[in-house]
C-alpha cells in the first residue's frame, strides 16, 4: 500500500491507531500484520456491514474531526443494532487528501476511538491511502445467536409499528442557529445497540432509520411483503424539535423523511408489546407505537382525521438542510 499512500504514511497510521482500542474479544492479532485474526464466538453467526462517510457528500466543515470519526463508525454499527447484533470488531480505511494535516488525522481517530470504546469493539485493521477527499470507510462485525438475527422480512399484517427514540432531530440539526442538543444528534448519532438486542426475541422485522422514516419503513415494507399505516399525531418528536418549528410541518416533514436519525423502525406483534416495552425500558431507551403493517404495499400517512398526508421528498441529501420552519 505504501506506494498509493501519502507522505509519512506509516507515522501516520501509528499516530492515528495510537487512539483507537485495538485488542478485544476474539481479537488473536490486530493493526500491524498484514491481516487481523479474529475468533468468531462459539455457537454464534457473524454479522457483518460497510459504509463510507466521505467529505461534501456526508460531512462539512460544521464537523470536528472527532465528529467525522465518530460517526463513520456509529452509522455501522447502527446497522449491526437494527439486525440484534452484539458488535465485535471494526476495520477502518482512511482516505487522506492532499494538503490534510496529520493533527486532524489524530484527532478523527480520537472521535472513532471514543465511539468505539462506548460500544466496547476493537478496531482490529485498515488502512490509509491517498484520496481525492477525505473519507473514513468503516466495515463492522458483529455476532448473534445461531439463526437470530433480525432481518427486515418478517413482519405481518396487524403487527404494529415501533420507532425508538425521537425522530427529525438530525435532520433540524443542520437548519442555521439550531440548538445544540440537534446538531448533535446529527454529527454524533448514538446506535441503538442495547435496544437492538434485547428486543431481538420480541420483534418480527427491523430496519435502522437511515434515509428517514418513509423511505427505510418502504423498504421493511416491500422485504416483509405488507403495507404500513402511520399516524402523524404518533410520531416521536423531541422538545427540542417542537420548539424550533415552533409546533409546525418542519418537525412533522423532518420525522417523516429527514433521515439520520440512526433509531430503530420494528414490527412487533400486538401481544407482544408489554414484553417489547418491557425489553425496550430495561435497555432505557424510549419505544413508540406509530401505526400498523397491513395487507397490500406501500407506506400510508394520515393524519389526526384519517385523511392521508403528503410526503415531501423521499430520498434525503445527507447535506440538505430542511428548506423551511
Ligand atoms: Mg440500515
Amino acid at each position: 500500500m505504501s506506494r498509493r499512500s501519502p507522505p509519512g504514511e506509516f507515522e501516520l497510521i501509528r499516530r492515528f491507531t495510537q487512539a483507537l482500542p485495538v485488542r478485544g474479544e476474539g481479537v488473536r492479532v490486530g493493526p500491524g500484520d498484514d491481516a487481523a485474526v479474529l475468533a468468531p464466538p462459539a455457537g454464534e453467526e457473524l454479522v457483518a456491514t460497510a459504509d463510507a462517510v466521505v467529505a461534501g457528500v456526508h460531512f462539512d466543515r460544521a464537523f470536528t474531526p472527532e465528529d467525522v470519526g465518530w460517526k463513520a463508525l456509529a452509522v455501522n454499527l447502527s446497522d449491526l443494532a437494527a439486525m440484534g447484533a452484539r458488535p465485535l470488531w471494526a476495520l477502518v480505511c482512511l482516505g487522506v487528501p492532499p494538503g490534510a494535516r496529520a493533527a486532524e488525522l489524530v484527532r478523527l481517530g480520537r472521535g472513532l476511538g471514543a465511539c468505539a470504546r462506548r460500544h466496547g469493539i476493537a478496531v482490529a485493521g485498515g488502512n490509509v491511502t491517498r484520496a481525492a477527499e477525505l473519507s473514513v470507510t468503516v466495515t463492522a462485525v458483529g455476532a448473534v445467536p445461531h439463526g437470530r438475527a433480525l432481518l427486515r422480512a418478517g413482519a405481518r399484517p396487524g403487527d404494529l409499528v415501533l420507532v425508538t427514540g425521537t425522530l427529525g432531530d438530525a435532520a433540524l440539526g443542520r437548519v442555521p442557529g439550531a440548538p445544540a442538543a440537534l446538531a448533535r444528534r446529527q454529527r454524533r448519532p448514538t446506535p441503538r445497540l442495547a435496544a437492538g438486542r434485547a428486543l431481538a426475541s420480541v420483534a418480527r422485522a427491523a430496519i435502522d432509520v437511515s434515509d428517514g422514516l418513509v423511505q427505510d419503513l418502504s423498504h421493511l415494507c416491500e422485504a416483509s411483503g405488507v403495507g404500513a399505516r402511520i399516524g402523524v399525531a404518533d410520531l416521536p418528536l423531541s422538545a427540542a424539535a417542537r420548539r424550533l418549528s415552533r409546533g409546525g410541518a418542519a418537525a412533522r416533514d423532518a420525522a417523516l423523511s429527514g433521515g439520520e436519525d440512526y433509531e430503530l423502525l420494528l414490527a412487533i406483534a400486538p401481544s407482544l408489546l408489554p414484553a417489547a416495552q418491557a425489553a425496550a425500558a430495561k435497555a432505557r431507551t424510549p419505544l413508540t407505537v406509530i401505526g400498523r403493517f397491513v395487507r397490500g404495499r406501500g407506506v400510508r400517512v394520515v393524519g389526526p382525521t384519517g385523511a392521508a398526508v403528503a410526503v415531501a421528498a423521499r430520498g434525503h441529501d445527507h447535506l440538505r438542510a430542511p428548506s423551511a420552519l
